[in-house]
């Protein structure tokens, strides 16, 4: 039998020398963690604005900044400064208290937003499924849909998270095999077809789903026009919009909403990503206090959700948008990222996709796949990540210089023309 001072007997033999070399810490990672990622080979080990340095001392440009979660860049400063004067005071309370952070950070995020009420959550896909029960919620009290019938439409190729119940209406067979029984409850109509949305919406609607641009798909826009038909064929079916802008919002297209584009607005938004600034996880539902007004005590919460450190963050990150400083930058430098891009098509480019500094690249065929090229570009001093088999997904942090951007723009040049 093994004991309990056996045990401590054998872990308090010396560790392995740590590792040093990526290599080392690599392995490490794949005997030690699932293999749910396919990580490029690059160790980082230090973050500053655009730039990640790795174990071994290298410096790259950040090009995907954590699929616009690090939309300011890597620690920028004054949301460094909002979160370490946090830890000083208090970083935890659950929602059994009140603190002091809480009712100035969502009346901050609600102001900016435009919304009346905001549930704080820490993921994005907490954020969704909080959506959907809110939503259903609604349906059953509010628009008289029979209990437990209310449904849900969503769109193709849609990314919304990765818990069971979002995984139930993706179209992704990696994201969904093997993981059912699924939730009902879902309708999917093809992504930017509003004769497939109107045929699909019933009585029994309570929401439409959407991303106003679809990240994961490879930053795909759907056509002009088709957002605010949706806004319509909601309002005549008295069926909630719920725009997921969780990679899409807070500046990245240069604007707080990338519907704001189509001039449409939605019943209720889900936020993430960005919204913690990189340093915490923090999500949001912000939108109608007549729709999120139907959550009672008891129905829904976490732990961990409007925490006073990740207030204290969101407050830090709606002060940085609100000087409109990232969506000026976002929309000039987009504009010169998609100028450039542009002119690569024809080139070892097939097409390219986006709004403000987003871009889906496909590799023209013939040319690296996606894997190949996001390698390439890392030999090159670049990270960004490939999306579905030839596209490249580019999402700088809103902090890049022109320079900078220039700079991982000509080694995407380079990459897909050679
Ligand atoms: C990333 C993302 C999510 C899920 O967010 P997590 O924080 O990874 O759970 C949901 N919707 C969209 C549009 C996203 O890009």
């Amino acid at each position: 039998m093994t004991t309990f001072a056996d045990r401590t007997a054998a872990t308090s033999t010396p560790p392995p020398a740590a590792p040093v070399a990526t290599a080392d810490f690599i392995a490490l990672d794949e005997q030690w963690s699932t293999h749910n990622y396919h990580p490029l080979p690059v160790v980082i080990a230090g973050g500053e604005g655009a730039t990640v340095t790795d174990v071994e001392g290298a410096t790259y440009l950040d090009f995907l900044s954590g699929y616009s979660a690090l939309n300011f860049g890597h620690r920028h400063p004054e949301l460094v400064a909002a979160a370490t004067e946090q830890l000083e005071r208090v970083t935890l309370t659950s929602r059994a208290f009140h603190h002091d952070r809480f009712g100035p950070f969502c009346r901050e995020l609600a102001e900016l937003t435009g919304t009346e009420m905001v549930l704080p959550m820490n993921s994005g896909a907490e954020a969704v499924e909080s959506a959907i029960k809110v939503a259903r919620k609604w349906a059953h009290r509010v628009k008289g849909v029979p209990d437990g019938q209310a449904r849900i439409v969503v769109a193709s190729d849609n990314f919304h998270g990765r818990t069971t119940t979002i995984v139930s209406f993706s179209t992704d067979e990696d994201a969904r095999a093997d993981f059912g029984p699924f939730t009902p409850g879902f309708d999917v109509v093809p992504y930017g077809d509003a004769d497939a949305l109107a045929a699909a919406i019933t009585d029994h609607t309570a929401a439409v789903l959407v991303e106003p641009v679809q990240g994961e798909a490879g930053v795909v826009v759907p056509p002009s026009g088709y957002l605010a038909e949706v806004r319509r064929l909601c309002d005549e079916a008295g069926a909630l919009l719920i725009a997921d802008e969780i990679q899409s919002g807070l500046c990245r297209t240069g604007t707080i909403f990338a519907l704001e584009h189509e001039g449409v607005r939605a019943d209720l938004y889900t936020l993430g990503k960005a919204l913690g600034g990189g340093i915490v996880p923090v999500s949001a539902v912000v939108g109608r206090r007549d729709v999120l007004g139907v959550l009672r005590p008891g129905e829904h919460g976490s732990t961990f959700g409007g925490n006073p450190l990740a207030c204290a963050v969101g407050s830090a990150v709606v002060r940085l948008l609100s000087t409109g400083e990232f969506a000026e930058r976002a929309t000039a430098l987009g504009e010169h990222l998609h100028t450039r891009l542009a002119g690569l098509v024809g080139h070892g480019v097939g097409a390219v996709r986006g709004r403000g500094l987003w871009a889906g690249v496909d590799i023209s065929p013939g040319g690296p796949t996606g894997r190949r090229a996001s390698e390439a570009l890392r030999e090159r001093g670049v990270l960004c990540k490939e999306t579905h088999g030839s596209t490249l997904r580019i999402a700088p942090p809103l902090v890049i210089t022109e320079a900078e951007l220039d700079r991982g723009i000509d080694a995407i040049e380079a990459v897909a023309g050679g």
